[in-house]
């Protein structure tokens, strides 16, 4: 435990709720903060829920009841008053700039003046989200992944106004958060950059995803023949985006063109399905059929011989140079271990430090390929000399 006893948890939904359970079973006392009784009643049921089911298993710590730690949670819809005694903010609410604004804002004017506030935005900057709080320098950003009981890693930011104190505050807090599968990985982000760490390094294989959607619609192959080209993941490529979410990929993307490159623009195959509503799993179609529960590829549709591995690689290895290149880190080990512990994957790191020159290879085919000039290999990479940035 750190010095902050007091909790407040904005936005009761799929990350807020997992945040303040685990804050919860940390000892902490939380407050849960939503715009309507409804939302923070259904939080706070899965609060308990998820508690519940961990002390049927004997995996509540200290020997701790459910009850024990939801003792110490309460609920309310009054941000202002929440915050009144709070030591740390988290705002976990909907991913809209001017909602946020509001909420660290109400924040500035009632909280404490040594309370941390802290966004768990995917994507948005926090130095914007901070600004008119009143103490920029005591805002930060920590981003939990989903779901947060599970996920072992968490991002916590510098914006361009966050003081050091806040930062190490914000990570002594997130060290501090239990995780069900293993230690927490806390990786300090040293500039508040479009999708932080984990995200950015991954963001760029979408551009290349979308090259292959749309190749295999004008090749007129299937999504079964797509998938067989990359099956051996626990998903396949169309399964997959279905899961994730049509809307989220295409949503992303637009970020990304409007702070990256243009090259992120949803291609035509993602841009069709968002117009239709076909969002995936959640809407019941996307690429798939998902009426009757998960879909499966047909194995005997044989390939479309599009997609190729390599190029995934050598792309988050690009990405990964560029985070270097840009200061958001300093070691290239810090990379590989957020991918670990933020996505389940090996970082692209430590297998190619004797192979980056022919990754410089494998990208100008690609960039060949697609005509995207994003994907083209950055100085770092090219130079070899991120190697020596253990
Ligand atoms: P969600 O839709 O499940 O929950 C958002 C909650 O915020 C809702 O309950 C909503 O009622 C509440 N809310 C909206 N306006 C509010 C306000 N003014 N005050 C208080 N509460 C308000 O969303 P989520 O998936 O939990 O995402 C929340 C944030 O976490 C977003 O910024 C998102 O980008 C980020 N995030 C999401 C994931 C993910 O996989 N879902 C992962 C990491 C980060």
């Amino acid at each position: 435990m750190v010095d902050i006893k007091n909790v407040v948890v904005v936005g009761a939904g799929q990350m807020g709720h997992g945040i303040a359970q685990m804050a919860l079973m940390a000892n902490y006392k939380v407050t849960l903060v939503d715009i309507k009784d409804e939302f923070i009643n259904n939080g706070y049921t899965k609060i308990k829920e998820g508690m519940e089911k961990l002390e049927a298993k004997g995996s509540l710590p200290g020997g701790k009841s459910t009850s024990d730690f939801m003792a110490n949670c309460k609920k309310t819809t009054d941000l202002a008053s929440a915050v009144k005694d709070a030591d740390i903010m988290i705002e976990a609410v909907i991913e809209k700039m001017d909602v946020k604004k509001q909420v660290f804002n109400t924040c500035g004017q009632n909280a404490p003046e040594h309370c941390i506030l802290a966004s768990n935005t995917s994507t948005m900057s926090i130095t914007d989200i901070g600004k008119d709080s009143g103490r920029p320098d005591k805002c930060i950003g920590m981003h939990f992944f989903n779901p947060v009981p599970l996920m072992r890693l968490i991002e916590v930011i510098y914006s361009s106004n966050s003081s050091d104190n806040s930062v190490e505050k914000g990570i002594k807090f997130a060290e501090s958060i239990p995780c069900l599968r293993g230690k927490r990985y806390i990786a300090k982000v040293l500039k508040d950059r479009p999708g932080f760490i984990c995200n950015r390094i991954t963001a760029p294989v979408q551009i290349y995803q979308n090259y292959v959607f749309d190749q295999c619609l004008e090749e007129g192959k299937s999504w079964d023949q797509l998938d067989n080209d990359s099956a051996g993941g626990a998903m396949s490529m169309t399964v997959l985006a279905d899961f994730v979410g049509i809307d989220v990929l295409y949503h992303g993307q637009m970020y990304y063109s409007q702070t990256l490159s243009p090259d992120f623009k949803p291609g035509k195959v993602i841009t069709q399905l968002y117009n239709e509503g076909n969002l995936g799993a959640k809407t019941g179609q996307g690429f798939r059929d998902w009426s009757k529960g998960r879909p499966e590829p047909d194995k005997s549709a044989g390939k479309a011989r599009i997609y190729k591995m390599k190029y995934p690689i050598a792309i988050m290895l690009n990405e990964a140079c560029r985070v270097l290149e840009e200061g958001i880190t300093t070691s290239w080990q810090i990379i590989d271990n957020t991918l670990m512990a933020g996505m389940n994957m090996p970082g692209p790191m430590a297998a190619n430090v004797k192979n980056s020159d022919k990754q410089v290879e494998v990208l100008n085919e690609l960039v060949e390929l697609t005509g995207k000039q994003y994907l083209k290999p950055c100085e770092l990479l090219k130079s070899g000399k991120w190697v020596d940035m253990k």
